[in-house]
């Protein structure tokens, strides 16, 4: 058995994908709301910032093939 690792294996693994924001639909123009789950998470808004995610209101539409949109 050569040492050639193949890729995957762990756990929860899984090809990460980076999200851009257009930066073109409301979402991604509007600013950040200080009130949902994720605000509240972030450092600027007092929270421990863990999550790393973006406002629930600047959610990129434009990447998200959302189910019965067209
Ligand atoms: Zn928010
Ligand atoms: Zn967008």
């Amino acid at each position: 058995m050569s040492g050639s690792k193949a890729l995957g294996g762990g756990p929860g693994g899984g090809a990460r994908r980076r999200r851009t924001r257009c930066r073109r639909c409301q979402a991604c123009m509007r600013t950040e709301c200080g009130e949902c789950h994720f605000c509240k998470d972030m450092k600027k808004f007092g929270g421990p910032g863990r999550m790393k995610q973006s406002c629930l209101l600047r959610q990129c539409t434009a990447n998200t093939c959302g189910p019965g949109r067209r």
